[in-house]
């Protein structure tokens, strides 16, 4: 039924079919209903024709008997004066009797009636071969003879010769009286219908009477039917009956067969009753063409019925197909579409683009609105889905024929148009986002929101879907170092991507080839006493050599590899500092760079003491450094994040502060004990008076919040000089340091301190 359901036309295919077995079927027994019925009618005209030649011939059979009487008394058959009257008398009350004649038993005729007179040689009916044995017959007979049909041309019309033998008192031949029938005026009622009948004689074969009397005709009775042909029926009605000749003419029955005439093999359906009394078989035949011309007429019908029939069903079937289809495409459809903005959805992208064809290029603009989380953020969700919705709107406006739209995520739509020129898709790219960066009016609001769309191209770019999703989301993060604006995947971005994915590559394997190692970089105090070390990764690969550790943090942050990665950097910065320290009988801080990665990571807090108890670190001497983007995710699982660590007695310092968007009224939330004020002011100090300025402030802020300020990058005793008068705390930089190898550091450390 799940099957039928699938696909109704296999339904419909089977009604069809078994509407046609049944439709056979019926045909068949219409078939042979319609033989049965002209067989049945057919028998009942060789009953009736039988039943009526037999009577007729009887009452031939009785005037015959009449004029034998009357011949015999005072013997007038002898006699022309007295035989003529009688045989004129007879004639002229049987209009259908052509004329009366008396033969002696040797043949010879030696009286007629009187309408024959003028003949003047009589014959001798034993001379001539078509009456000698019906003669002959009627000699020793007592019943009438039938003699064999011919045709009278001055009459024109058939005659039928019969005898009879005049008998005398001793029962002795003494004549035969014959007669000829007119066949015109006594058959008339065999007339030409759908079926022939015909009468032929079992003597000879021939034919004794037709229904056909054309004049074309008349030379049938001038041969029998051959032999042959009349053994072969019979054994066929003996056959078909399970009988004998003998037994169906004596129960005079009629018997019925298929056969083939005689003449032209055409086939027959063919009946036959035998006259015992006069020797004679009535037969009638059915051309088989008519009772197929009968089968085709009803069949016609029927079938004409099946076809319409079988065509309403059809439409039916179509209708329900296409109503099936039709909410088949409307359920397609909703699983396909965004329900917010109607666009296609992740699912049409997989089932469209799972294979691509090389013969239909396409562009991919990956579309990423700018700062749209902040709307979310400050207006809330129903405000943002109502924004989207207007941008969709928006991109809708641009698409032609055969581009598809589709909302890949959030604030991310891909819009894929089969436009590859380069010229035109930059065109179209900076028309979209000119569009999209027009006010949004939403209520009592007004924004503006920009765009920003990075390309790749079906087939110059890449072979398969997903690797040209995924340089245009590379172009994408191109353009949205800029911000509204696109980007093309071209040869620059692609050659730093294949540079990245090299890296990626090796990176893979760098812990366990051994080629990660760490350097610290020494942290002084105002008055020039050691504050601490900060931790440095670095990274010497055999095949692309030296990788700076902010080209392959991010990578590893990006692959996944962060994890293991900022695990080895803590267990080896707490193992080799602690060694140090135990070493040169000195404590000193350790700063830790902890990337946002980990630091999210779930057992992230676990694990930390877990390894600080392994090293045998004093935790009042630890400091993680992070940058401000670990805000930006979940604030308040930071929060309780540092405050924990807060309770352990381990420092966290805001790394890189006054780059990122870090609010003051955020900053007095967390428990950060030190501020590191970025590389990028301290270089500026001296020249630059905003950068002064914001060093200003970020050292005052920190005073404010109670926390140490720490400033790095710090090259010149200038700017270490300036920046102490500020009051800040703590000092980084290549005027004191470059970040050592662990040996240089303790070299460093005993000359030193
Ligand atoms: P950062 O945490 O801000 O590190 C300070 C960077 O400034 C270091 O570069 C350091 O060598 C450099 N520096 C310090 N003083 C001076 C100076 O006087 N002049 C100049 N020109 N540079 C100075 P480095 O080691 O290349 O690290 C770059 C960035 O890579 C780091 O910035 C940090 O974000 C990341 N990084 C380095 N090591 C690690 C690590 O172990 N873990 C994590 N998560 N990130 C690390
Ligand atoms: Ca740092
Ligand atoms: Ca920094």
């Amino acid at each position: 039924m799940a099957i039928l359901k699938k696909n109704i036309w296999s339904l419909f295919y089977i009604i069809a079919f078994v509407g046609v077995i049944i439709l056979s079927s019926i045909v068949y027994k219409v078939f042979f209903q319609i033989e049965k019925e002209l067989q049945l009618e057919q028998e009942n005209i060789v009953k009736v024709t039988s039943s009526s030649l037999n009577s007729i011939f009887l009452q031939y059979e009785s005037v015959l008997d009449i004029l034998g009487i009357q011949l015999t008394l005072d013997n007038s058959y002898q006699t022309l004066n007295k035989a003529r009257p009688i045989l004129d008398n007879v004639l002229k009350l049987n209009s259908s009797i052509i004329a009366f004649g008396l033969a002696k038993p040797n043949g010879q005729l030696y009286i007629t009636s009187s309408n024959l007179k003028n003949i003047k040689k009589l014959p001798n009916l034993l001379n001539k071969e078509e009456t000698r044995d019906s003669f002959a017959l009627a000699l020793n007979s007592d019943i009438m003879v039938i003699g064999r049909t011919y045709y009278h041309k001055t009459l024109d019309t058939l005659i039928i010769p019969i005898r009879k033998a005049i008998r005398n008192n001793t029962g002795e031949t003494v004549a035969v009286m014959t007669a000829g029938i007119h066949v015109n005026k006594t058959f008339s009622f065999l007339k030409n219908t759908k079926n022939e009948v015909f009468l032929f004689r079992n003597l000879d074969y021939y034919y004794q009477l037709t229904s056909q009397r054309t004049k074309s005709n008349l030379s049938i009775y001038d041969n029998p039917i051959p032999k042959t042909y009349i053994e072969a029926t019979i054994r066929k009605i003996e056959k078909k009956y399970n009988t004998t000749l003998k037994k169906i003419k004596e129960n005079k029955k009629v018997t019925t067969i298929m056969t083939n005439r005689y003449k032209n093999k055409s086939e027959i359906l063919e009946s036959f009753q035998y006259l015992e009394r006069y020797d004679i078989w009535v037969v009638s035949y059915l051309p088989y063409t008519l009772i197929m011309k009968n089968v085709y007429s009803i069949s016609s019908v029927l079938v004409l019925i099946f076809i319409l029939v079988s065509i309403i069903i059809y439409y039916l079937f179509r209708y329900i197909d296409g109503y099936e289809k039709q909410k088949q495409e409307a359920l397609y459809h909703q699983a396909t579409h965004d329900y917010l903005t109607n666009l296609s959805n992740r699912l049409y992208l997989k089932n469209e683009f799972r294979t691509l064809d090389s013969n239909k290029p396409f562009s991919l603009l990956f579309i990423d609105m700018d700062n749209f989380k902040s709307v979310n953020d400050n207006f809330g969700h129903d405000f943002g889905d109502k924004l989207l919705k207007e941008v969709s709107n928006r991109l809708v406006s641009f698409r032609k024929d055969n581009d598809s739209i589709v909302r890949y995520s959030g604030d991310e739509f891909f819009f894929i148009t089969n436009v590859t020129d380069k010229v035109k898709i930059k065109d179209i790219s900076a028309n979209i986002i000119k569009e999209l960066s027009q006010p949004y009016h939403l209520g009592q609001y007004q924004f503006r929101l920009g765009a920003s769309i990075g390309i790749s191209q079906f087939p110059e770019d890449a072979d398969n879907f997903d690797d040209i999703k995924r340089y245009a989301d590379i172009a994408l993060s191109e353009a949205k170092k800029e911000k509204n604006t696109y980007s093309i995947f071209e040869d620059s971005i692609k050659h730093k991507y294949l540079k990245q994915s090299l890296i990626e590559n090796e990176l893979k394997n760098a812990l366990e080839n051994n080629e990660i190692y760490m350097m610290y970089q020494p942290q002084i105090n105002r008055n020039g006493t050691l504050y601490g070390v900060e931790a440095l990764v670095r990274w010497d690969n055999n095949k692309l050599g030296f990788i700076a550790p902010d080209v392959f943090i991010g990578i590893a942050e990006n692959s996944g590899m962060m994890g293991d990665l900022g695990k080895f950097i803590i267990k080896e910065s707490l193992s080799e500092i602690q060694k140090l320290q135990q070493k040169l009988q000195i404590n000193f801080q350790l700063s830790i760079n902890i990337s946002v990665k980990q630091f999210i990571e779930k057992d992230f807090y676990e694990n930390l003491l877990i390894d600080i108890e392994k090293y045998d670190f004093d935790k009042i001497k630890l400091t993680l450094e992070v940058t401000e983007n670990v805000f930006i995710d979940d604030v308040d699982f930071i929060v309780s994040l540092l405050n924990k660590l807060k309770q352990q007695d381990i420092k966290v310092s805001l790394d890189d502060f006054g780059t990122g968007y870090s609010s003051l009224s955020l900053l007095k939330q967390l428990p950060i004990d030190e501020l590191k004020i970025d590389k990028t002011f301290v270089d500026d100090i001296l020249i630059d008076d905003d950068s002064l300025s914001m060093v200003e402030n970020i050292i005052s802020i920190g005073k404010r919040l109670n926390m140490v300020v720490l400033a790095e990058g710090v090259e010149t005793i200038e700017q270490k000089e300036l920046l102490q008068n500020y009051g800040c705390d703590l000092f980084q930089g290549y005027y004191f340091s470059k970040p050592l190898k662990k040996e240089d550091l303790e070299v460093y450390l005993g000359k030193k301190f």
